[in-house]
């Protein structure tokens, strides 16, 4: 160790940053925040701010950077947006505190990470900013999810079944940042290791007794029976994530008065697939106008806009509660005039939930408590506009207009006021006598060096004499070089510049002490003053979180009501049954772009109508079809109204999709790859609930192994009971609507001359060809070429349906020939096949179900061998 290292300031330093190794440590020493070694090096790089050397004169000198500490907002902002955290050490004592040679105590007050940030300018306003915290019990299968948004106090948890469950739950919070217990993070899937930012922290916090007590302290109950079950996987997850926050964020963490289960059997859990594939949210593809929420998020409060994104990932699977919004939609929808008024009020509505949790993390500047004071005064008008409308369901305890708050704020603070509480003056004239009189008396004061002012001007006859103040000198005198002659002997010099000389006098030095004086008492007295008005805002938190909901909500259903209004969307009307019935159904996005948009309908009604193949050329409008009854389901499932001219819509547990090949191969997985692993996972999870959207499934392969898929998959899909939508170019798989309940439907084209007119109709039937050769011919290939591929065309089709037959197995018939048609369902011997799971059978049992399924193939369909069989 080098004597650098050797000083106590250096040891101290060692020792905290051995606390905090992730971190990059800002150090205070007096008015800096210092940065030592690799911390040093790397935040100059960052901030590009100069990096210099503890020991200058030293050959190894410790590397050392610094910024002033009023200015580090800044900086920490710079440093957690390139992903890096920050640990501020502060001085715990006033310097002076200790003698001579002696450290100042020093501690970590505060860890801003990019999952714990409550700054405003580090928050987008319409997104939560989530820190996520996942808990894997070692018995059994499920994983514990807790997530909080630190900026609004909001804290929910979840038990997740499995850990496939893990990436769609994660793709909807889309964390900033996931704790897991060190040791104990394999179980993460990979792609989620890699997308999100993982913190290992220490397992000790995940023991469930050591979490459970915690949450009993930090919410004040008995027993945590009061928020979850005991022992429960989510409840752990959430005990070690408070821990987590209560270690970094020294803080009162006030804004957490609630911890919440995150209703996972009432809310559809759609996919990052899915929420991608049917444009839910903006992304890589196409600007904001292509995705459905920003053409739905009308919304007037941050609060509200994020709710509606909430609610937009999150379409609810329980009829009531749909029909429990769309009330409140229908509500504003009918009254327009209400639903103007109330727009107008909400712009009055800061964003309430972020400004309570930075008060009551003592964090926040006085422009936050006079935003808040101002919504709060909006809430009168609310009420009255909402009051007699039913649009308050789910809020039993009513509204609370939070008068006292408001009215508190209003009498302590200054309007408009200072930005910063250093700049003095943010506390209200009457509110705090003694600061009042002593305001007086610097007032007085400032009078009395006017007097002295013009006083010594006449004394002297020195027109330019001035009275001036800066920080290091105090008050003084200032007369200019060329009227130096003319100062009296009692001035007394304190400081010569190059034009000027300064001086003071001992009538001046009096006012000056009583000033200086009076200004800091001052000062300390607005801070108190100040500390103790958020203490008591703070205090009601938990009322002010309550009433952020309640404004959400309404900004919601007004907003989605005006969007209803402003794109004549209709009312559906929600079900638990599984009919679906669209009539004149449009699709949202696209309809506002496409100046000619066709409407179509769609029907599907399990079990006679469970699945339309749809066939058509490309670009007839397949897949806008498809999407847009998906979208349609969707909205009315999250209570808002749809683009239709009527529509009933038996609710769905889940949509699924599989679309497209293209964006695949830019992943650079083999299209066909992906495809299958996706389609695996669909045929796990789909349920005869589910809504699924295939669209040219098998396109990855050649053209029989395509078909072959497709049509198996068409079968499975089938059997499941799902309601689907099926996309194909390939004409031949309009044979599946032979099975029950399928139906073929095609996308119209009109030709004429050679030439393909798109109608954008979808009609009943299937599509009697492909017309992927007049694609080629509107391309511009040379006739002879077009020729020749209409003959090979021909030829290959002949072909396809001796092969096509080939592996559906020819089974008998009763008059005892081979029959050719596509059976809807194959020899059982196939499903006992499907239902098998190589990974989870031991080779014995691997051997066992051969032997079985070989003697269940030989026989006919055997009831008892095949349940032997398929029986893991
Ligand atoms: P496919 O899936 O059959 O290849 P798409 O659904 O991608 O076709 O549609 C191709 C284009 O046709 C869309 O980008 C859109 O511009 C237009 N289109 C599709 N459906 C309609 C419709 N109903 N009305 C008007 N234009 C449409």
């Amino acid at each position: 160790m080098d004597a650098t290292e050797a000083t106590p300031l250096m040891r101290q330093y060692r020792e905290i940053k051995g606390q905090h190794p992730d971190a990059i440590l800002f150090f205070r020493v007096g008015d800096f925040y210092e940065m030592f070694f690799e911390d040093a090096v790397e935040a100059a790089g960052i901030l590009k701010i100069a990096l210099t050397s503890r020991d200058k004169n030293k050959e190894n000198g410790v590397p050392l950077c610094g910024v002033p500490y009023h200015a580090a907002a800044g900086y920490i902002q710079k440093l957690i947006v390139a992903g890096r955290s920050v640990a501020l050490c502060e001085q715990m004592e006033a310097a002076g505190a200790v003698k001579g040679k002696g450290t100042l105590r020093r501690e970590v007050t505060r860890v801003i990470t990019p999952g714990t940030v409550i700054e405003a300018t580090l928050l987008s306003a319409g997104e939560p900013n989530h820190i996520a915290a996942l808990w894997p019990p070692s018995s059994g299968p499920t994983v514990g999810l807790a997530f909080l948004d630190l900026s609004t106090g909001d804290f929910r948890m979840a038990t997740l079944p499995h850990v496939g469950e893990i990436e769609a739950a994660l793709a909807i919070l889309a964390p900033k940042e996931i704790l897991l217990p060190e040791g104990h993070s394999e179980f993460l899937p990979q792609e989620a290791a890699v997308r999100y930012p993982i913190r290992l922290v220490s397992a000790a916090l995940f023991v469930p007794a050591r979490a459970h007590a915690l949450l009993r302290s930090h919410f004040g109950v008995h027993s945590v029976l009061a928020l979850g079950e005991e022992g429960a996987p989510d409840l752990v997850a959430a005990g070690g994530l408070l821990g987590h926050v209560h270690a970094t964020q020294k803080g009162a963490l006030g804004s957490i008065t609630a911890l919440r289960p995150h209703p996972h059997g009432t809310q559809m859990r759609l996919s990052s697939r899915t929420i991608d594939h049917l444009d839910l949210l903006p992304n890589g593809r196409h600007r904001a106008e292509g995705a459905l929420l920003p053409l739905l998020d009308q919304t007037i409060t941050p609060m509200g806009s994020r709710l509606l994104r909430e609610w937009v990932l999150h379409p609810l699977v329980v009829p009531e509660m749909i029909l429990e919004r769309q009330e409140a939609v229908a509500a504003f929808y009918d009254r327009p005039s209400e639903r103007m008024h109330l727009r107008a009020a909400l712009g009055e509505v800061s964003d309430m939930a972020r400004l309570i949790g930075r008060i009551s993390l003592a964090a926040a500047p006085p422009p936050d408590l006079i935003a808040l004071a101002r919504s709060l005064s909006a809430l009168p008008a609310i009420e009255k506009i909402v009051s007699g409308l039913p649009v308050l369901g789910g809020f039993p305890d009513g509204w609370d207009t939070l008068a006292d708050v408001a009215t508190q704020i209003g009498a302590a603070l200054v309007v408009p006021p200072p930005l910063s509480l250093k700049e003095g003056g943010v506390i209200r004239e009457g509110y705090l006598p003694p600061l009042d009189e002593l305001r007086r008396f610097q007032q007085e004061g400032r009078t009395t060096l006017t007097r002295i002012e013009s006083s010594e001007r006449q004394r002297t006859g020195i027109e330019s004499l001035k009275i001036r103040y800066n920080q290091v000198f105090g008050y003084y005198i200032e007369v200019s070089e060329a009227q130096i002659k003319k100062i009296p002997a009692d001035y007394v010099r304190k400081q010569t510049l190059t034009r000027a000389e300064r001086f003071t006098t001992t009538a001046l030095r009096d006012v000056e002490e009583k000033m200086r004086g009076a200004e800091e008492t001052t000062r300390a007295m607005e801070v108190e003053a100040y500390d103790a008005l958020c203490g008591a805002v703070a205090r009601h938190t938990a009322r002010i979180q309550k009433m952020a909901r309640v404004v959400a909500r309404l900004d919601v259903f007004s907003t989605l009501a005006e969007v209803a209004h402003r794109n004549t969307y209709t009312r559906p009307r929600v079900s638990a049954g599984r009919t679906i019935r669209i009539v004149d159904g449009r699709h949202p996005v696209l309809e506002r772009t496409e100046t000619r948009f066709v409407p179509n309908d769609t029907t599907l009604d399990p079990p006679a109508r469970q699945m339309l193949i749809l066939t058509g050329p490309n670009m007839a409008g397949k897949s806008t079809y498809m999407k847009q009854t998906a979208l349609i389901v969707l909205m009315a499932q999250i209570g808002s109204f749809v683009p239709a001219r009527e529509s009933d819509v038996g609710v769905v547990d889940r949509i699924f999709t599989r679309v497209g090949a293209e964006d695949d191969i830019a992943r650079g997985m083999s299209t066909f790859m992906v495809e299958m692993t996706e389609m695996g996972q669909i045929l796990r999870q789909a349920t005869s609930e589910s809504l699924l959207l295939l669209d040219e499934i098998g396109r990855g392969t050649s053209t029989f192994d395509g078909m072959s898929i497709a049509q198996a998959i068409c079968e499975a899909v089938h059997r499941i009971g799902a309601r689907t939508l099926f996309a194909t170019h390939y004409h031949e798989l309009t044979r599946l609507g032979e099975m029950e309940g399928v139906h073929n439907c095609h996308a119209r084209v009109h030709e004429a001359n050679g030439e393909v007119v798109f109608l954008r109709k979808i009609g009943e039937g299937g599509a009697d060809r492909s017309y992927g050769i007049h694609v080629a011919r509107l391309a511009g290939l040379p006739a002879s070429v077009i020729e020749r591929a209409g003959v090979i065309l021909k030829e290959m089709e002949a072909g396809a349906a001796l092969r096509a037959s080939a592996w559906v197995a020819p089974r008998a018939t009763d008059d005892g020939c081979a029959g050719q048609v596509i059976r809807s369902t194959p020899h059982p011997a196939l499903d006992a096949l499907r239902a098998l799971d190589p990974l989870h059978l031991t080779p014995m049992q691997a051997l066992q179900k051969l032997t079985d399924l070989i003697a269940a193939a030989k026989s006919p369909a055997d009831g008892d061998t095949l349940r032997a069989a398929t029986n893991v």
